[in-house]
């Protein structure tokens, strides 16, 4: 298989194209490179028939079968490894570093998901009566991803879903489809027809799927806006959901940091993938007797150290932002700073005349609490510093979201950091680190960043049904 070309649907293990197409662009140049099938509802239809003929073989599969035929995806995807880190820096624009922690990392995730098993509970054994706790397949599944690690978040469900003996329907972003697409395709090589599918389209394949009656299980990852319409099309059919949505992760730095050590590893909380990321460090809260500090040894590191540009060059260390609609969306941000009248450290100039769409490296100094840019959650490279002096008042400001997906602190008084991170309402706190993520490590939102998780055995689960089976040992029938 040629990953750099020849983009198509995959369905029942068949590669099927449509008339209509739609283009896909390279955010380092703004030109369209490449051509995707445009599905319609009934390709869909048929797809969910195809997933779900496919559904008993599979589920009867033994989890050793599974476990091989995942593995044996993990190798595919490992050979074509290059080739997919540089179709995901064309599409994506991120640069190599980031695009290989992807490819591989997904290769390891499916290792290690397929090691993962979910056996019987027994909940009860005498004399009488034996109880025991079944974990079924929930049945078909849809999983859609969006486009800012559209190769990782897609294997995030294809591996759970897949070993829980579950079939598939993956809907790639409309802007990053082109990974998704042959991450399927290859998938054709290691399962049986109809296990796992792939069809591409806009927004309105999303629609049809949440609302489709034959889908078990739509898990979902994307904006906290289109989760709360996914959520609502589900009811209908009382579909299962597992939602990863948005973030406005705060970071706190205590007093005690060293300014010029913790600054690097600040500003990778927050700009990684361009500060295009769920979890990046969306507010940093630095304590005020190392705020100036803090910002310099910030503004040092972006002047001096990173550079932004077309992911394909060796030296890029952020690319662009990824599509047009989100280009505005940032734009929007640095024009309302601008209005109000806040300073920008470093960065806060947008030059619209650059070949693709790019965004300098922005600091906001110390914004208003009620300020947009510290409420909302900008999704790109703009950050607000904000300064705190009471620990009670600023876990109260961090916590002062509708989300809840992710936060850090930092500080050398371990005690004070654990103390701090244990009251903060995040799915993930992570402490004196960031963005460290295992197949192992419940991964999910609190509040309005989600429902449900991913990864671990608590992700494995939300793939199956409970099914209580109790049996009376002295049957009179
Ligand atoms: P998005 O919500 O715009 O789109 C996500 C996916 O949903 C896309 O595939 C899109 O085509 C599809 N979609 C759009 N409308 C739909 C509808 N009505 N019904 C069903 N599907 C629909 O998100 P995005 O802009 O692609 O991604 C950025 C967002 O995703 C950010 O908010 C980010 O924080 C979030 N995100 C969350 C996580 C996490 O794990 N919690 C990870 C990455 C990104």
């Amino acid at each position: 298989m040629k990953v750099d070309s020849n983009f198509v649907m995959s369905i029942n293990g068949d590669a099927v194209t449509t008339e209509q197409t739609q283009p896909v662009y390279n955010p380092a140049t703004r030109a369209v490179f490449a051509q995707v099938p445009d599905a319609s509802r009934e390709q869909l239809d048929q797809t969910v028939g195809f997933a779900r003929a496919a559904l008993k073989g599979w589920a009867a599969t033994p989890a050793e079968g599974r476990q091989a035929a995942l593995e044996r995806y993990a190798s595919l995807i490992e050979a074509h490894a290059e080739e997919f880190v540089s179709l995901l820096t064309r599409e994506q624009g991120k640069p190599k570093a980031g695009a290989e922690w992807e490819v591989f990392g997904s290769v390891d995730w499916l290792r290690a998901v397929a090691s993962q098993r979910l056996p019987d509970e027994v909940v009860e054994d005498g004399d009488d009566r034996r109880v025991v706790t079944r974990f079924t397949p929930v049945g078909v599944v849809g999983a859609i991803v969006p486009w800012n690690f559209p190769i990782l978040l897609a294997i995030w469900k294809i591996a759970p879903a897949l070993m829980a003996g579950c079939t598939m329907i993956l809907k790639p972003s409309p802007y990053t489809p082109l990974c998704d697409l042959k991450l399927v395709e290859l998938a054709q090589e290691a399962f049986p027809p109809g296990v796992m599918n792939a069809v591409s389209g806009g927004d309105d394949l999303g629609i049809w799927m949440t609302t489709h009656p034959d889908i078990n299980k739509i898990a979902f990852t994307g904006s906290t806006e289109t989760g709360r319409h996914v959520m609502k099309s589900a009811a209908e059919t009382i579909k299962r959901v597992t939602l990863e949505l948005g973030g406005n992760d705060p970071a706190i730095v205590l007093p005690d940091v060293d300014a010029k050590t913790v600054a690097p590893q600040l500003f990778w909380a927050a700009f990684q993938n361009n500060a295009q990321f769920c979890n990046s460090t969306k507010r940093l809260y630095i304590h005020e007797d190392v705020y100036d500090d803090v910002k310099d040894a910030l503004v040092d590191f972006i002047t001096q150290q990173i550079k932004v540009g077309d992911g394909a060059e060796a030296d890029t260390d952020l690319g662009p932002i990824q599509n047009s609609m989100q280009y505005g969306k940032v734009q929007d941000y640095f024009a309302d700073c601008h209005t109000q009248g806040y300073q920008f450290a470093v960065g806060g100039h947008i030059d619209e005349s650059a070949a693709g769409w790019f965004v300098p490296v922005s600091l906001v100094d110390n914004p208003p609490d009620d300020s947009r840019i510290v409420c909302e959650e900008p999704f790109g490279p703009i950050l607000p510093l904000l300064k705190w002096s009471d620990e009670a008042d600023v876990i109260a400001r961090a916590n002062d979201t509708i989300y809840g997906l992710g936060a850090s602190v930092w500080g050398k008084d371990q005690q004070a950091v654990e103390r701090i991170g244990s009251q903060l309402e995040a799915g993930t706190v992570w402490l004196n680190e960031v963005h460290q993520y295992s197949p192992f490590q419940a991964f999910g939102g609190h509040k309005q960043s989600g429902l449900g998780c991913e990864n671990s055995l608590h992700g494995l689960m939300e793939y199956t049904n409970w099914q209580t089976m109790t049996m009376n040992k002295s049957p009179e029938v």
